[in-house]
């Protein structure tokens, strides 16, 4: 819990209010950022040795190597099968443990204080969407408010 919570901090919310609410967005965005190709998953998909690849791959993302069960979990999520309720617990401790996975959409940047930024803002008809959400650092994100476009591809 103390490190959710100092993760959390790195955003600018309220944590009591947003605690709940926010994780599951930061969890898919996460898991989102670091998404393989669909051709990469084919490629995994038709070879022998695919899994232990997408083992390297995963292990190559994160800070902390995943298990084997997390690995398996990881699979399931990107290829679309169903995750049990407890892969889906298993994979959001992960996930917390991740701090490292979290950076800055624009430059980069691993530490600091992170915003969520709408890419296109609400007040010209951006949502609430993953699609629509990024991270920025606090640098980034005052230079975008300033009218600079920090838009750019995570991958
Ligand atoms: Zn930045």
């Amino acid at each position: 819990m103390h490190e959710l919570t100092s993760f959390l901090s790195k955003f600018d919310i309220d944590q009591e209010k947003l605690f709940m609410k926010v994780f599951p967005v930061v969890q898919e965005y996460v898991i989102d950022s670091i998404r393989p190709t669909e051709e990469q998953l084919r490629k995994w998909r038709n070879s022998p040795n695919g899994r232990e690849e997408f083992r390297v791959y995963m292990t190559s993302k994160f800070t902390v190597p995943p298990t084997p069960s997390e690995v398996r979990v990881l699979w399931n999520i990107y290829n679309g099968r169903k995750q049990t309720s407890r892969d889906k617990k298993l994979i959001r401790c992960y996930i917390e443990a991740q701090r490292e996975a979290v950076f800055c959409a624009h430059c980069g940047r691993k530490d600091g204080s992170f915003h969520v930024d709408h890419i296109v803002p609400l007040s010209r008809g951006g949502t609430d969407e993953l699609k629509n959400l990024q991270l920025l650092c606090a640098q980034c994100n005052l230079k975008k408010s300033n009218g600079y476009d920090a838009r750019k591809s995570f991958i």
